[in-house]
């Protein structure tokens, strides 16, 4: 039977299910000692119809499996349900050496989200928003307290403050109650750190640089 020279598979960049053309197959196959169960694992090369992104997909298969039952296939890269922001490169400017750490940590929450690490990626989270209200009003002893300065110096409102202490929240039971993050808890919370990310780090200079271009009213 001929091979299909086209897969729908998930592209990270585009977002979503794309036709990729297979530039490559392989395949390693197995027995066990009697040869009543054989096994393998087929790999083939993808390329992203829409963006040209080449992705290895490998999907293993054992004579015992139920035909009914599919094997999910697994994606190298992994697939992503959420991309990195395209304001990470201003994030990192605004992250200078020495102060990288806001930065750095983000990074790894979407590298933890991309190989389904939920705990790690809850915990990531915790720490970097710890990280930005130490840089921005040192450390005051506990995460109410620090949360409470956080507040009083005007980084974030009241109602800004109830959902951090949500997510702060997640983040401390993924440590220590052993509670595991749904995709969906993840989404939530990353929505809301990545709001606050934008307003603490980046929105100041945008509202600077944008009050520099406005004329000044006459007098
Ligand atoms: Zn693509």
């Amino acid at each position: 039977m001929a091979q299909p020279t086209f897969r729908k598979a998930h592209c990270n960049d585009c977002g979503g299910e794309r036709n990729h053309h297979v530039l490559h197959r392989d395949s390693t196959s197995w027995e066990a000692e009697d040869a009543c169960v054989t096994g393998g694992t087929n790999y083939e090369m993808l390329k992203c119809a829409g963006c040209d992104k080449v992705v290895l997909r490998e999907s293993e298969w054992c004579s015992e499996d139920d035909p009914h039952i599919d094997r999910p296939p697994r994606y190298f890269p992994p697939s992503t349900f959420r991309p990195e922001p395209k304001w990470m490169e201003d994030f990192s400017i605004a992250c200078p050496p020495g102060l990288e750490q806001p930065y750095d940590l983000l990074k790894e929450v979407y590298v933890a989200m991309q190989n389904a690490q939920p705990y790690l990626a809850a915990m990531g989270i915790r720490a970097l928003l710890e990280q930005m209200m130490i840089q921005r009003v040192h450390d005051n002893g506990s995460f109410d307290k620090n949360l409470q300065k956080f507040q009083e110096a005007g980084f974030v409102s009241a109602l800004q403050r109830e959902q951090l202490e949500t997510v702060l929240e997640v983040g401390h039971a993924a440590i220590h109650r052993g509670y595991k993050p749904t995709e969906e808890d993840l989404a939530t919370i990353v929505d809301l750190t990545e709001v606050l990310v934008q307003s603490i780090y980046l929105h100041g200079d945008k509202a600077r640089e944008l009050k520099g271009k406005i004329p000044p009213r006459k007098k």
